[in-house]
């Protein structure tokens, strides 16, 4: 029987873990999470939003591990007011949907939780440790293959950033994320004709979103996530302590410098029973190498946030982290007998990066960089043209590849923009 070692129990981690399971194919599979499914339910933050695309869901749909998006706070597309700078007058507006289907931020806490006793129950061996560098080792020369889903933790050291994939070396921005409920008149229905993640772009300062999301406790919260630049008027979630100082911070920023959403937000409060409902740091976005070396002589191989970390800016990371873990069982399972070496894991890493992962990464750091020619064209069209924006746009980002060339060529921008660019813009 092939061994199967999984370190780090995530999103990612449990999706691969429960692929293999579920494949004909008679895998033996190990997870090893510094976490116990109890702990991940009541004594943790959610390591991210994770707000979901409709096609993300779909592969723990088609795995069996959707038990919740039917009755999920549902998000349908972005509202985005963008102020070149803060303290200006300028702001584009832009609604869009990201297509027909509905995504989610459904609580990863809660997903976990039963996806790690789902596990168990299927035969899959859940070992509680929290696996230091040498213990990765001993693991690895024990299996014929060992997978880091550590997320972008210590560990995850063990395999080196890719120097080359990697844009960045330090963070873009400091992050600020709470979860507070008594939203609920908090649609914007006046602004826009679905539910939105509600984004703020303020160029010179940093981003805030609100994220539709389904609280473990079952109930619709809402995700409120700050991207402060370092220095700027967002920056000021530094000396929080509690759930309550984050959410006091946020609404001194959106009184002073989003009034036009202070109605909406200001009777929400974080979320009853859960201190755990908010987190803060901040982290360089980074791109590892397929694979590291470990003294035993045998590779290991990153899997979703150890893989590529992104900031969480363009909402890829999740969708990614679980993309690359369906991928991925994918190619374990059609593998064979053949090895798990260091040249199959180049191959697999590579034909990742090629279908998807490279797209979704530079489309991301193009939202943490000045708008390019090219995207301030897309972004004129999709102001000023709501079919464009849910086309083009919107609709975009859960398939990232379509925003190239057209965020990065303004030949290709202006030639699907064009027709939809206001009369003087097109001139
Ligand atoms: C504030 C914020 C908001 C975000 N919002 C979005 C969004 O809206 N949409 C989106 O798509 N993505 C979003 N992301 C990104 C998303 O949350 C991550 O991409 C996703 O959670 C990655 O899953 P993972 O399983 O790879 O890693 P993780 O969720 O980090 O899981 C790794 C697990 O490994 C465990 N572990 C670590 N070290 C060890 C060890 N030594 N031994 C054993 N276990 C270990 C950890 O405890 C953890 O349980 C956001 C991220 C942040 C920080």
């Amino acid at each position: 029987m092939t061994k199967v070692s999984i370190i780090g129990a995530g999103t990612a981690g449990c999706i691969f873990a429960h692929a293999l399971l579920k494949s004909d194919k008679g895998f033996e599979v190990t997870i090893y999470s510094d976490r116990t499914p109890e702990d991940w339910l009541d004594n943790v933050p959610p390591t991210g939003t994770a707000a979901l695309y409709p096609e993300t869901i779909d592969i723990e749909r088609g795995l069996g591990m959707d038990h919740w998006s039917q009755d999920m706070h549902e998000m349908h597309g972005v509202l985005l007011d963008f102020k070149p700078t803060i303290d200006g007058d300028q702001k584009i507006v832009v609604a869009g949907r990201f297509g027909e289907r509905a995504g989610g931020a459904i609580d990863m806490r809660m997903r976990v939780h039963r996806w790690l006793h789902d596990f168990e129950d299927m035969g899959g061996k859940l070992i509680i440790e929290a696996v230091s560098a040498a213990r990765a080792d001993e693991i690895a020369a024990q299996s014929d293959l060992t997978v880091l889903a550590a997320g972008k933790g210590e560990l995850s050291r063990l395999i080196a950033r890719d120097e080359k994939r990697s844009v960045y070396n330090r963070p873009q921005r400091k992050l600020a994320m709470y979860i507070v409920e008594g939203m609920d008149e908090g649609r914007w229905d006046d602004r826009a004709d679905f539910n939105p993640v509600k984004f703020n772009f303020y160029g010179d300062t940093g981003e805030y979103f609100w994220v539709p999301f389904t609280h473990k406790s079952g109930k619709y919260t809402w995700c409120a996530l700050f991207e402060p630049k370092p220095g700027g008027k967002m920056d000021i979630f530094d000396d929080c302590k509690t759930a309550q100082d984050a959410v006091d911070a946020g609404n001194s920023f959106i009184k002073e410098h989003a009034p036009w959403e202070w109605d909406v937000v200001k009777t929400g409060k974080p979320v009853e029973g859960d201190p755990f409902c908010w987190l803060k740091g901040q982290f360089p976005p980074t791109v590892r190498h397929a694979y590291g070396m470990l003294p035993c002589g045998k590779p290991i191989m990153p899997l979703g946030d150890t893989a590529i970390t992104f900031d969480p800016i363009g909402g890829q990371g999740g969708n990614c982290a679980q993309r690359n873990a369906k991928f991925v069982s994918d190619m374990v399972i059609g593998r064979g007998d053949a090895p798990f070496d260091a040249y199959w894991m180049q191959q697999v890493m590579d034909a990742f990066w090629g279908w998807h992962g490279q797209a979704a990464y530079s489309f991301n750091n193009i939202l943490l960089e000045p708008l390019t020619e090219a995207g301030q064209i897309m972004l004129g069209a999709a102001a000023n043209n709501r079919s464009f924006a849910d086309k083009h746009f919107i609709g975009n980002f859960t398939k990232p590849k379509d925003f190239f060339p057209y965020m990065t060529d303004v030949e290709a921008a202006l030639s699907v923009a064009g027709p939809y660019l206001p009369q003087q813009a097109a001139e």
